[in-house]
């Protein structure tokens, strides 16, 4: 038995297949294998599989790149031979032989994991090519610069990515670039593709000295070594330092492991019928419904986006390139109706014939990821809940970013324009190191990066940006793309402005402005402007906030709506704010909240002189002194209260009880104002300083605060309580319904909560005597914030005397972790650094530690109360990942500031829909 099950499973083995096919119009994979064919081998073989015009190739899937690791570096036994089946099944497609000196096949070896990845080796193109196949190339053309142009270009990419002859240490200059550069000149062309068969002749025999010298070895003249050479070089990046960093960085196990792609070669670079580019489906910055992108006429590879020639748009094909223009917009729609997303394509022509070279879904910023989400709904592509999954809710806060108005920019001096690769509005000053923006931001300034074009150098640089302004490059730039990723403001290729970087100006329309001076740039059109012009709200908070009719008709604000409404159909979730004033309560209802989560009801007492009453009411010594104190702050809260009620129009609000420890109202008083506040109490200075002594805590977030407080002095939580319950009834008399949510913060024990809503009970008892109201005719709740663990972890008790939770996550993140919020910036920077922690734990829940402890308090809460009404208002509440995990927890709501609203309805909407198993739209 046990034998013959091992025969069965050895045959088993011997049958998995290593290598899949493609090409022609049937596959041997699809798009849904990307794990095993890694994305770019997935979807080369969906492309073949729908008909669109492919090179054929073959994919060496991941598990192969697995097996090798796992086994010493070694291969499947059955590989060599797929291999060179696959290889007789490419020349069949393609009508060509690899090494052959007629006809031959030239082949294209690139790398592909299940998510792009930069890192990984690089892709080796015109494999194949040696002394003698150069020729038969040459002749079967009739081309000859093309097939030494060929064949250069395989000896500098086989020679650094395989052979690693690359810049040494202490090298400025690519030697590879230095020889190409040496041609040049003595051909007099300033670009590669001006140089004849012979000079190329000539660069590929020094190229070849090169690689000798420094690597002792000569390049291997066997098309099959090659191959093999270059195979190996894959499967051996996929364990390099970037790619390892990489995986780190991203969560990518090494069990995933790479595919290999060997493809035939199709030839952009064979004259003026031919070219190479990349595009997408929509413009990606904008989001609009238009064909993106750019190309280069005679060229191969990554000439386009390497930035040795600048590359035209496509809309420019329509002229160079005819028949390929149109045979490409019908690919688009193509694509777009296959993938159902926007498409991020590669592609080449070679004399006149498109070959599509890769596909996948296009990354975008966040307005494009509105725009295109809500088009593809309303031409029926996808669905309202695909559209809604596929949205980064974080994005939306782009849409609510300032721009400039008209009448500013039409008053603006234009120095220069470029393209809009990163929508919204930026003004500040001009520098045009990374190292200078860094210094200037962190001195408080606003920077725009100026650069003829960036770099992975310049990441922190654009990082400290507000903006970024290129003068070279286009769509497909460096530039783009991180802006794009990082929903900066950004326009590139600015190319009528000039950047000198040793005297450190920026010239554009005959005005010169040097490093410091201020720009202003606006990412939707690509402007430039001189000067510092003065932004104004988003179109979507011109709208909402400021009903402006004009504002309503703009395209955002109605998409923004839309989507909106989209996610309140389908969140489970309750979206609250946290606000202190009417008019921040006011502007939170227009953009949707359904009450207040959180009042912190001591806001209201920094505001003009009210901070005296305050500070009397500590400093008095006696009951009588503290009454008469407390009767001022008394009055002030019942007017706010008022405003606040009468802002939520019928929604319910959680006011917390004072909080902060007394000390903060008194302890940062100087002498003078000691002197002034004795004057107006009728308190000696010295009496006065030798309270705040007494005072004084070395540690006051763990000191007498919250609760604290109002068990040591009830009549403080009384004075608030009538406050709270005096507005109430005054405001429901008018005929506006109230429903006052008491929070009693920082409780540990239930014991503490049970006090405290005992006192919070009498107080109420006398307000309705005053008011001569029955017990059902004003209504109130006390509930407690969740913010100490020992709460959470004996919520079943606290619950008793609860009629609601609200877990306040940034005290039970400091307490839960030990970690202040307000002394840890200096160091949490290295943990996340050293991967100790994955986020900043006060912007991101953790999960796995606070997290425990809100699943435990809810848990315990409701087994004490089944329906207890439980919500979060932590700064957590606007965070989406966080929010999410508030949706799978079973809380009733969570409450956040006016601003994140959107992004917290948009990703409790994604919660519903992921807990019902919908995925979200993968964006690779
Ligand atoms: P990346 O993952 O960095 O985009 P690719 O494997 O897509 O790398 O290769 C980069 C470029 O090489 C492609 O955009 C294309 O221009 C060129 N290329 C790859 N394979 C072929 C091929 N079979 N024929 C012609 N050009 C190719
Ligand atoms: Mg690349
Ligand atoms: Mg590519």
């Amino acid at each position: 038995m046990a034998t013959k099950s091992k025969k069965k499973s050895a045959a088993k083995k011997a049958k998995k297949q290593n290598v899949y096919f493609f090409g022609g119009k049937k596959s041997d994979g699809d798009g849904s294998q990307k794990s095993l064919l890694g994305g770019k081998g997935a979807n080369l073989a969906e492309m073949c599989n729908i008909g669109l015009p492919v090179p054929a190739g073959m994919t060496i899937t991941t598990e192969v790149c697995t097996h090798y690791y796992a086994n010493k570096q070694t291969y499947p036994k059955t590989l060599d031979a797929e291999i060179k089946a696959n290889i007789v099944k490419i020349e069949k497609a393609m009508g060509k032989k690899f090494g052959d000196l007629e006809n031959p096949l030239l082949l294209s070896v690139r790398s592909g994991a299940r998510e792009s990845m930069p890192g990984m080796m690089d892709t080796i193109l015109n494999l194949g090519i040696n002394d003698t196949v150069v020729e038969a190339l040459a002749e079967k053309t009739g081309n000859a610069k093309f097939a030494w142009d060929s064949y250069r270009r395989f000896l500098q990419m086989y020679g650094s990515v395989v052979m690693e002859v690359e810049a040494e240490a202490g090298e400025h200059h690519d030697p590879y670039e230095v020889i190409l550069d040496k041609a040049k000149a003595k051909a007099k062309v300033d670009d590669d593709s001006g140089l004849s068969a012979e000079e190329l002749q000539w660069v590929v025999a020094e190229f070849k000295k090169l690689i000798k010298k420094r690597s002792g070895n000569d390049f291997p003249e066997d098309p099959m070594d090659q191959l093999y050479g270059a195979v190996n070089a894959v499967f051996n990046s996929w364990e390099n330092d970037r790619a390892r960093v990489y995986r780190a960085k991203y969560g990518i196990p090494a069990e995933w492991g790479t595919a290999v792609n060997v493809q035939a070669m199709v030839f952009g670079n064979t004259g003026k019928e031919s070219g190479t580019g990349v595009a997408f489906t929509r413009d990606p910055a904008t989001g609009d419904n238009v064909f993106y992108g750019e190309y280069l006429i005679d060229a191969q590879g990554e000439d386009v986006v390497a930035g040795v020639r600048t590359p035209k748009q496509i809309a420019k094909m329509a002229k160079d390139l005819p028949k390929s223009h149109e045979e490409l917009l019908k690919v688009r729609e193509i694509l777009e109706k296959h993938f159902r997303d926007v498409q991020d394509v590669e592609f080449t022509i070679e004399a006149g014939k498109l070959w599509m070279l890769q596909t996948r879904n296009g990354k975008r910023t966040g307005f494009a990821a509105v725009n295109i989400a809500i088009d593809m709904v309303r031409e029926k592509l996808i669905s309202k809940e695909e559209a809604i999954l596929r949205i980064p809710a974080d994005d939306l806060s782009h849409l609510l970013s300032p721009i400039f108005s008209a009448a500013e920019e039409k008053k603006a001096k234009k120095i220069g324009a470029g393209l809009p690769a990163g929508p919204g509005a930026a003004c500040g000053q001009i520098y045009f190191t990374a190292e200078a923006s860094v210094a200037a931001a962190a001195k408080g300034q606003s920077v725009i990066l100026v650069r003829q074009a960036t770099s992975p150098e310049d990441l922190r640089g654009m990082i400290a940006a507000e903006g970024i302004l290129t003068t070279e490059g286009g769509a497909s730039s460096h530039a783009a793309l991180v802006a794009r990723q990082m929903g900066k403001v950004c326009v590139c290729g600015a190319h009528g402005m000039k950047i000198d970087y040793s005297k450190k100006t920026l010239t554009g329309e005959g005005i010169t402005l040097k490093e410091g001076d201020f720009i202003s740039i606006n990412g939707f059109v690509g402007n430039v402007y001189k000067g510092e012009l003065k932004p104004s709200p988003s179109q979507v908070i011109q709208g909402l906030l400021e009903n402006k009719a004009a504002a309503k008709k703009s395209d955002t604000y109605k998409k923004f709506i839309e989507l909106m409404e989209w996610a309140d159909k389908h969140r489970k979730l309750g979206v609250r704010t946290n606000s202190d004033t009417p008019e921040q309560v006011r502007n939170a209802i227009k953009f949707g909240a359904e009450g207040i989560g959180l009042t912190r009801s001591e806001h209201m007492f920094f505001e003009g002189n009210r901070i005296d009453a305050v500070r009397e009411m500590i400093l008095a010594d006696d009951d009588d002194g503290r009454a008469k104190a407390l009767k001022k702050i008394k009055a002030f809260q019942k007017k706010d209260f008022i405003g606040i009620f009468e802002s939520l129009e019928g929604r319910p609000a959680t006011i917390r009880l004072l909080d902060p420890p007394l000390h903060e109202f008194i302890g940062t008083m100087d002498s003078k104002q000691i002197a002034e506040l004795s004057k107006k109490i009728g308190m000696s200075s010295p009496a006065i300083k030798k309270r705040i002594h007494s005072l004084h805590e070395e540690n006051p977030m763990l000191g007498h605060r919250g609760c604290r407080l109002g068990v040591s002095y009830p009549p403080i939580t009384a004075a608030q309580v009538e406050a709270i319950l005096e507005a109430a009834a005054e405001v429901q008399a008018k005929g506006t319904k109230v429903l006052p949510e008491i929070m009693v913060p920082l409780v540990a024990y239930a014991k503490e909560l049970e006090h405290q809503k005992q006192v919070i009970d009498e107080a109420a008892e006398g307000v309705r005597a005053k008011y001569d109201l029955k017990k059902s005719e004003l209504k109130y709740t006390v509930g407690t914030m969740i913010e100490i663990p020992r709460a959470a972890l004996t919520a079943e008790a606290v619950a008793e005397h609860a009629e609601f939770f609200s877990f306040g996550t940034n005290d039970l993140t400091q307490t839960c972790l030990g970690l202040s919020r307000d002394d840890s910036s200096s160091f949490l920077p290295e943990y996340q650094d050293a991967e100790i922690m994955a986020n900043n734990p006060f912007a991101s829940l953790d999960q796995t530690g606070v997290g425990a402890l809100v699943e435990a308090g809810t848990k315990g809460g409701r087994k004490a109360k089944k329906n207890l009404k439980i919500g979060i208002c932590g700064e957590h509440g606007g965070d989406p990942d966080s929010v999410k995990f508030f949706h799978r927890t079973g809380l009733n709501y969570v409450s956040c500031s006016p601003f994140r609203i959107p992004v917290a309805k948009l990703a409790a909407a994604q919660a519903a829909l992921e807990e019902k198993g919908m995925a979200r739209g993968e964006v690779s």
